[in-house]
């Protein structure tokens, strides 16, 4: 009787461990989920978008210090590109992450420059949450952040520094402009460069979410895929020919 007893403290402290154990499991998975344990984690949360149908409506939304005009230089380049699969261009305005999402995901890196300045470049998850957000409550179909932050691939972790990446299945595109700037390169700022390269990043972008994810191999197409500044510097602001064909098929597909 007493062995039998004794048997069945063992047990009930045995399984009172094993409570505790899928208590601190389930912490341990709640705590990741919502992001603190895993520093880099950022999961979109998002039911997936409609199938994409063109002519539609692209949003455009700025996080940094922009001038005024840089709306109506992208909207004419745009214009120009891609005329009618668009109804319209909509400027969406500025928007600010909070404080603790701001620091969510940032990872230093070095600049690569000769003082080998340290710079926190953000996951473009982080980006694209903002964006399915706001292409809802906007009641859009396709999105653009132009952003002076430093980003890099939440898919792809070696990519650091990237001029611009694109969701193609939640329709969102995100342009880093801080590696655009001459003085990112310890050079003399140039205002139209700079312009001239965020209008190359932007038709890029919006080229995936019109064409695909497919990158051309004629050198002066925008729709070339640029490792470097100087490459592209190297490409002009248009498709080519190609890629322009591909533009026409989509337009007879959608007839329109
Ligand atoms: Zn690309
Ligand atoms: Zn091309």
């Amino acid at each position: 009787m007493v062995k039998f007893q004794k048997y069945e403290e063992k047990l009930s402290k045995y399984f009172q461990r094993l409570s505790e154990i899928k208590f601190k499991d389930k912490l341990k998975r709640l705590v990741f989920r919502i992001g603190i344990y895993h520093q880099n984690e950022f999961e979109l949360i998002a039911e997936l978008p409609k199938q994409f149908i063109f002519p539609c409506h692209l949003g455009v939304l700025f996080c940094g210090d922009f001038k005024d005009t840089l709306f109506d230089t992208i909207k004419m380049n745009l214009n120009l590109i891609f005329d009618s699969f668009f109804y319209d261009f909509r400027n969406l305005g500025d928007f600010t992450f909070s404080k603790e999402i701001f620091n969510k995901g940032v990872k230093n890196k070095f600049k690569m420059t000769e003082n080998n300045e340290r710079i926190g470049l953000h996951p473009t998850n982080k980006f694209y949450q903002i964006l399915i957000n706001k292409k809802k409550g906007e009641n859009i179909d396709m999105i653009l952040a132009i952003t002076n932050l430093p980003i890099y691939s939440s898919s792809e972790d070696n990519i650091f520094f990237l001029f611009g990446e694109t969701h193609l299945r939640h329709q969102c595109s995100i342009v880093s402009t801080l590696s655009l700037k001459e003085n990112f390169y310890n050079r003399q700022d140039n205002q139209d460069l700079f312009n001239e390269r965020v209008i190359k990043e932007t038709i890029h972008e919006i080229g995936h979410l019109v064409l695909g994810p497919e990158h051309c191999d004629n050198n002066l197409c925008v729709m070339r895929f640029s490792v470097n500044i100087e490459d592209i510097d190297k490409k002009s602001v248009y498709l080519c020919e190609k890629c322009e064909q591909k533009l026409e098929k989509k337009r007879i597909n959608f007839n329109f």
